[in-house]
């Protein structure tokens, strides 16, 4: 029966049956049916394909054989909650704490079945290992959709039909070294004593939740000793450092498979989901033995769906993937060569201002003014809306003025795949028309 379905049909059930809160991409020009993935590409019910440059989730490649014959093989066997035994829970608990670092303590493990969970469940770890109800959060980060992650994300909380923050709710500055405050040799120092300060504020902190590279921020790779000095203050404050690696965790970041490990710290709680099961609601706390046994105060803590022997198979095979195919390797050399090739860009088209980026994490900010930063906002929607239906390649735009391009693809994203891209880039920059009114894409950051 969906087979037979238009894609008008489909269209019109989805606007019936759907609030328009959750937004489509492309919902102004054309949608897409997409029936089929593979690698790092998507197909539409006619079998057009498109190159897939912001999908994070399938980590490994659209509808990877391995993982998907994983799942299928397990859910075909057995599916049921974590109160029975089962290897595959426990296989992909010491599986994933043996990606931390040695000595870490990052040895016990909640699954849950998206980020939003696991940052909720970071943030009552954090409420019973501390005395305080006290938040410390970066602007613009987003740690999911729920009431209380809405409550610690400014990038919903201070946008539009946000309530603003709440009174134990403390922003401080996204560590932006292109266009925020601090952009010197110093930032890292300046903007982690705007961490200090909250925690003066506060007196007596519960958590720092940070995005180890923040993502719907803008692609924002925070400056060199941030963490660092952040993590020491908010624990001088009695605080727990929870890391958000939902973005940039399981290797994106090509160097590292953990992106906190690139600013040289140790967080108390990491979060984790989207590419963990490459599509299958699976994601994680990981924490210390410490902040556990505090938390196990007489209150269970069951989760019907979490850690699920079916999502757990498609955790194991996912670990299994990426090692076996060396894509955090992959990570690092193409991004490399992403980056590479779009500063080439920039040097003959002035509207790109930055390119900044880690592995398969980059951003492309754009500018009218290399001076002023004015933020081409407009120029970046027709940029993403034309890489679409002019070429076939799928962005999306992030960044508190819409205007970074943020390439986040599969991990097998390939040199080709780059190229295809950055030449598909380079024809609509050199034919910009500029912005037209009434055209607007729609962000919607994954
Ligand atoms: N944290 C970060 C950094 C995210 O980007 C997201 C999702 N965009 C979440 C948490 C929430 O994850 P989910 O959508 O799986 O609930």
């Amino acid at each position: 029966e969906a087979a037979a379905l238009s894609k008008d049909e489909v269209w019109q059930l989805r606007k019936k049956h759907f609030c328009p809160a959750q937004s489509v991409s492309y919902a102004n020009t054309d949608p897409l049916l997409i029936v089929r993935g593979q690698g790092s590409h998507l197909y539409d019910q006619e079998g057009n394909s498109y190159l897939d440059t912001r999908n994070n989730v399938c980590h490994v490649g659209h509808c990877h054989p391995k993982v998907a014959a994983a799942v299928a093989e397990q859910a075909a066997t057995l599916n049921t909650n974590t109160r029975y035994l089962h290897p595959n829970l426990c296989l992909l608990a010491k599986r994933l704490t043996e990606t931390f670092p040695a000595g870490s303590g990052l040895e016990v493990c909640f699954f849950v079945n998206s980020g939003s969970e696991a940052n909720d469940l970071a943030v009552r770890l954090a409420f019973s290992r501390t005395s305080s109800r006290d938040i410390i959060v970066v602007d613009h980060g987003y740690h999911g959709h729920t009431q209380q992650t809405i409550e610690i994300s400014p990038y919903k909380f201070d946008h539009r039909g946000g309530e603003g923050a709440r009174p134990n709710i403390h922003k401080v500055p996204c560590p932006d070294t292109f266009r925020g405050p601090h952009r010197g040799p110093d930032a890292a120092e300046q903007y982690a004593s705007a961490v200090a300060a909250a925690c003066k504020t506060a007196g007596n902190v519960a958590a720092f939740f940070v995005e180890s590279g923040m993502s719907v921020g803008g692609v924002i790779l925070p400056p060199k000793g941030y963490l660092q000095a952040a993590y020491r203050a908010v624990r001088q404050a009695g605080g727990v450092c929870v890391a958000d690696e939902v973005q940039v965790g399981f290797g994106r970041f090509g160097d590292y498979f953990w992106a906190f490990e690139e600013q040289g710290v140790v967080p108390d709680i990491v979060t984790m989901g989207k590419p963990f099961g490459n599509g299958m609601p699976l994601a994680a706390v990981v924490t210390t033995k410490e902040v556990s046994d505090a938390f196990h105060n007489g209150l269970e803590y069951f989760n019907t769906f979490g850690g699920n022997p079916v999502c757990c198979a498609a955790g194991l095979a996912v670990l299994d993937v990426l090692r076996r195919e060396g894509l955090q390797d992959n990570a690092a050399k193409v991004g490399k060569y992403v980056c590479e090739q779009i500063r080439q860009l920039s040097t003959k088209h002035e509207l790109i201002g930055d390119v900044r980026g880690r592995g398969l994490f980059v951003g492309i900010e754009f500018v009218r003014n290399r001076d002023t930063l004015e933020p081409a906002t407009a120029e970046t929607s027709e940029i993403c809306s034309r890489m679409k239906s002019e070429h076939s390649v799928l962005m999306s735009i992030d960044g508190p003025h819409d205007n970074v391009l943020v390439i986040k693809p599969p991990m097998c994203f390939s040199i080709a795949d780059t190229d295809c891209m950055v030449q598909a880039m380079d024809q609509i920059l050199s034919t910009l028309v500029g912005p037209t009114p009434g055209v607007q894409v729609t962000h919607t950051p994954t």
